[in-house]
């Protein structure tokens, strides 16, 4: 079997998807007398009805009027950046990487070991990870988003010693450089990975439960909250439902193909 093949379907099994359908052959010949009628393709299910709540953080009418900066200005404004005790420890700054018009933005919570050995977010296993979680998802719905045409950044721009979680003086110190940024791509949506960013963007201390798979609005984009993928690998159990939070996500970025 196909490499690529045998890790799409293990993805998609992990999940706990096992509906694989492939059309039906067609007729090998006029000889064949009656030939059944093709199997029936099942409609997919339809995404989880999403629940808009109001979010604390609405100033559409700031964003409409205010200049824009770009990524580049805010990332020579960041510098060498030393504002908070977690310059002490990084080997590099991991600013954020990816298109900078994007629909989506993912924000995760810090840098690891390889994000800060090659200054780039998420390329380490749950980096890998979000990348089956964002190609997978929409090859399985057909819709043709791809990790190259999102943004992906962190709530935090250098590593915390041994991955520890960030403090919030570290959070409060770091997060108008994201706020910034996601200004400055102004997407349609923002997904927050995890309760750390979840947390932070929506100035709240409410339980992952209560937040995952819903929508928020902040600053004008809608904000869906999903399991950063560094605890689905700690956790595989919980795949399906950050499948279900890509649904939710891709239906709203693909109202017509789905
Ligand atoms: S975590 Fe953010 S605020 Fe702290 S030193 Fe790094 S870039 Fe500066």
């Amino acid at each position: 079997m196909d490499p690529d093949l045998k890790e799409r379907l293990r993805f998609y099994q992990e999940l706990g998807i096992s509906d694989f359908y492939r059309p039906e052959p067609a007729a090998a010949s006029a000889a064949v007398p009656n030939p059944a009628p093709p199997r029936p393709r099942p409609a997919p299910a339809p995404p989880p009805t999403p629940v808009f709540v109001p979010g604390p953080v609405t100033d559409d009418l700031f964003r409409a009027t205010a200049p824009r900066e770009t990524l580049e200005a805010i990332r020579a404004d960041l510098g060498d950046c030393r504002r908070c005790q977690l310059h002490a420890g990084r080997n590099t700054i991991v600013f954020g990487s990816g298109n900078p018009k994007a629909d989506v933005v993912f924000v995760g919570e810090g840098p690891g070991a390889d994000e800060d050995a090659q200054g780039l977010p998420f390329v380490g296993r749950a980096g890998q990870l979000l990348t089956e979680m964002i190609n997978n998802s929409a090859a399985k719905l057909n819709v043709p988003l791809r990790r190259e045409q999102v943004y992906i950044c962190n709530v935090l721009k250098c590593r915390p010693p041994g991955n520890r979680t960030p403090e919030k003086d570290e959070i409060d110190t770091c997060l108008p450089f994201l706020l910034r940024q996601l200004d400055a791509i102004r997407p349609r949506v923002i997904v927050a990975l995890g309760a750390t960013a979840a947390r932070a963007l929506l100035n709240t201390s409410e339980a992952m439960a209560r937040l995952r798979g819903r929508w928020f609005e902040f600053r004008g984009a809608r904000l869906l909250v999903t399991y950063h993928p560094a605890y689905l690998l700690r956790d595989p159990a919980k795949k399906r439902e950050a499948w279900e939070d890509m649904q939710i996500l891709l239906g709203f970025l693909y109202p017509r193909e789905l």
